[in-house]
């Protein structure tokens, strides 16, 4: 049967967006540079047209580079997304937030067992985040050769205990990386973490060097990327995929206030319908059971610690 190639559809996921365009990778791996029309279709209304991470159509056509080209025909329904607040003044589009990353399987915290020295509240605000976008979380520890082991893990223990997954790994020796790899296949992994802690380390390692078949992932361009806060996308041999994301501040905690902040505390919610008052904040209020866990070691006082951090860093409600 003939077929017009001019009318061919195929199916992709936006691993990278490139100034107007944005780079599609269709399920045998070839990568396409595409661009969007008016008659681009979405199923999320309102909402940023095309982020790294979304599921197109999109119609080829032909090109005069080595890569193939395309045009973006409908853009998929999201089942996550991680959002960017625009600033209201300077925003003349119609949405409201911008879309860094979209369908997204789980939220890879990353820190450092040292230099940087190992932040704890720093991971809770990223956990409390990950709760907040009900995201399943992965919290990750890299330079494990530069710490002794079980002084480490020892700080992690609450972490465990609250069900969280943690993998200790060096991307220096190797170690706990094939367990890290386990628990990354198949799924769209979003990285995140402070800046030095090692994660284009470990991202490099894991997809093994340039799975991104394109010159905009040379180390140089990547930091350029990383400027404009937009995400990048890249696969891993073993299935999945893995999403550099800029830091947290910039995906900011858009959608947590002080009203809402306990929820994202897990420990705090069996404890939380013994406080005196059903609005408690946990903070000054007399007969607080939460506080008396945290004094009494019932849970654990640096994440108390860290919840009265995030709730002084949060505006009051107006
Ligand atoms: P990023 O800012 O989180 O992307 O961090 P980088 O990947 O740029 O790494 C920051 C520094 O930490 C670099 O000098 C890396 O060589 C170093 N580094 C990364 N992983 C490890 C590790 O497992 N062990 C040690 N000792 N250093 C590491
Ligand atoms: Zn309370």
């Amino acid at each position: 049967m003939h077929r017009n190639k001019r009318e061919e559809v195929c199916r992709g996921i936006v691993v990278q967006s490139a100034g107007a365009s944005y780079i599609v990778e269709s399920s045998d791996a070839s990568l396409s540079r595409c661009r969007t029309i008016p008659a681009t279709r979405s199923d999320n209304e309102g909402a940023t047209l095309v982020a790294v991470g979304d599921r197109v159509e999109f119609r080829p056509k032909p090109s005069e580079t080595d890569m193939p080209e395309g045009v973006i025909t409908r853009v998929f329904r999201r089942s996550s997304a991680l959002l960017r607040k625009r600033d209201v003044r300077r925003n003349r589009s119609k949405e409201r937030d911008q879309v860094i990353a979209s369908n997204i399987d789980q939220l890879v915290v990353v820190s450092s067992a040292d230099d940087p020295p190992l932040n704890r509240r720093l991971i809770d605000r990223y956990l409390a985040f990950a709760e907040s976008e009900h995201l399943p979380v992965l919290v990750v520890i890299n330079k494990m050769d530069l710490a002794e082991e079980d002084p480490v893990r020892e700080l992690l223990l609450p972490y465990h205990r609250l069900g969280y997954r943690i993998c200790y790994v060096s991307s220096f020796t190797d170690e706990g990386i094939e367990e890290f790899r386990t628990e990354l296949k198949e799924k769209v992994s979003a990285f995140s973490g402070h800046s030095g802690v090692g994660k284009s380390t470990l991202i490099n390692r894991l997809t093994g060097n340039g799975t991104l078949k394109t010159a905009e992932t040379s180390t140089k361009t990547r930091k350029g990327v990383h400027t404009t806060s937009s995400a990048i996308m890249l696969s891993l041999p073993a299935g999945g995929y893995v999403i550099d994301t800029p830091g947290l501040r910039e995906f900011n905690l858009s959608g947590i206030t002080r009203e809402n902040l306990r929820f994202y505390f897990r420990e705090f919610l069996r404890i939380m319908p013994e406080c005196n008052f059903s609005s408690c904040t946990h903070t000054v209020e007399p007969g607080c059971a939460v506080v008396r866990a945290a004094e009494t070691g019932v849970i654990d006082y640096e994440r108390y610690m860290s919840y009265l951090v995030l709730f002084g860093s949060l505006e009051p409600e107006s």
